[in-house]
């Protein structure tokens, strides 16, 4: 009898270690380190802030996510920062692919566009050399979090799961000027286009939960442009509230989905001030995201444990927008926008390295072949703002900061479906 058990015990050890080292099925590492500034920085998003920042409301934070299956690797990076703006994007996801030997493909280098934390800058002429410096240490930071969720890895199972949310609302509200045409301000339009969806990524270790990834499309401007303090934003105290949540070390890196043309529901009221510094719009918008997270979480039952993982990249190059058209005295040249697409199993990622509208991003869920497409922007790059052809009559401000001529959308969608049914 005992001998029978000693078998059974070998037989379990070798059927295990067979199993790791074969490297089949899905292997995944995590991890997270703090990038709060220590500093007073300039803070990024509305230009009226010239004064350095005053103080922390909530803290910054990289995450990643690593998915490994065989030799084929993905790397998933979201960062409590507003994008990798002034050239960094690709200083730093260079400097991540040569330190890991990483196809350009397999990296998805993201920021949660939070108006509230530092100007990204490595131009010590331009930038602040508070933000000079604290971009070094950032750049530091990605690196060492990517290198420890690479290091890291371990068998994985994951599922997904969507939900709702309505934090976030079109800003693009229409009106009519004295002649009778539509213009548009940065307003609320309840009755606007918009992606609602709250995507939701599981992961399982040693049946533990041990992270959730989430991707919601919405500006992280709550706080607003009279603000001073640090903070993380919607999408930053959401990602918290579900570590706080969950304890025990689980990650939550968020991801902004297509929300070039999504505010949050509300911002801070006027003249509103506590003793203490909390400020309560972007801890209720935050926190509401987060608890849908966590109610959509508790309803993932069917979870994957295979796995191939897939990936392309390229740099799409699109028609500029012309002079005279749109209120442009400029003629635009080509202006190319990162295009990253990956899948892991039966879920599909879709990176794009600009702000893309929210009926853009739609437009690339609906016609995607797989079940569950995550949509992530900021990512790889940041080529500004791009619209949908038939929003371009209505003007207001992403149609007239819009680098790209009002055909680039349709070729965009067209491209990026094409790669995911490459995939
Ligand atoms: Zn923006």
């Amino acid at each position: 009898m005992k001998s029978n058990l000693i078998s059974i015990v070998l037989l379990l050890l070798l059927i295990g270690s067979v199993y790791v080292t074969a490297e089949e099925g899905l292997f995944c590492g995590i991890s997270k380190m703090d990038i709060t500034p220590t500093e007073p920085v300039i803070m990024a998003g509305y230009e009226n802030r010239t004064d350095l920042s005053k103080g922390i409301h909530d803290s910054l934070s990289v995450r990643v996510v690593a998915f490994q299956s065989g030799k084929d690797k993905l790397v998933l990076v979201s960062t409590d920062v507003i994008g990798f703006y002034s050239g960094t994007a690709e200083i730093i996801r260079q400097s991540i692919l040569k330190k890991y030997k990483l196809d350009p493909s397999e990296l998805f280098l993201t920021a949660i566009h939070t108006h509230a934390a530092p100007s990204i800058t490595l131009d010590l002429e331009n930038g602040h050399p508070n933000n000079v410096a604290y971009t070094k240490i950032l750049q530091k930071r990605i690196l060492q979090t990517v290198g420890e969720a690479l290091k890291n890895v371990k068998p994985a199972e994951i599922g997904t799961g969507t939900g709702y949310s309505p934090v976030g609302v079109n800003r693009r509200e229409v009106f009519y000027d004295e002649v009778g045409n539509p213009r548009t301000w940065i307003g609320r339009n309840p009755s606007g286009v918009q992606d609602k969806e709250v995507q939701v990524l599981k992961i399982l270790q040693e049946k533990k939960l041990a992270g959730v990834l989430f991707d919601y499309a919405c500006h992280s401007t709550s706080l607003g442009w009279d603000n001073y303090q640090i903070s993380g934003d919607i999408h930053g105290l959401a990602e918290q509230f579900i570590e706080r949540y969950f304890g025990g070390g689980v990650v939550a890196p968020g991801f902004a989905g297509a929300s070039g043309d999504i505010d949050p529901w509300y911002r801070v009221l006027p003249g509103f001030d506590t003793k203490n510094g909390w400020v309560p719009e972007p801890v209720l918008m935050g926190t509401m995201l987060g608890e849908e997270v966590i109610h959509v979480l508790r309803a993932i039952e069917s979870m994957d444990c295979g796995g191939e993982i897939r990936s392309d990249h390229i740099s799409l190059e699109l028609p500029g927008k012309p002079r005279g058209e749109w209120e442009t005295t400029i003629d635009h040249p080509k202006t190319t926008i990162d295009v990253t697409v990956a899948r892991v199993g039966e879920v599909a990622f879709v990176g794009l390295g600009g702000e893309i509208l929210s009926e853009i991003g739609l437009a690339i869920k609906v016609a995607s072949p797989f079940q569950q497409t995550f949509i992530f922007t900021h990512c790889n790059g940041t080529s500004g703002y791009m619209a949908p052809q038939h929003r371009f009559i209505e003007q207001g401000y992403e149609i007239q900061s819009t680098p790209f001529a009002s055909t680039a959308a349709n070729m965009l969608v067209k491209q990026v479906v094409k790669m995911l049914h490459a995939l």
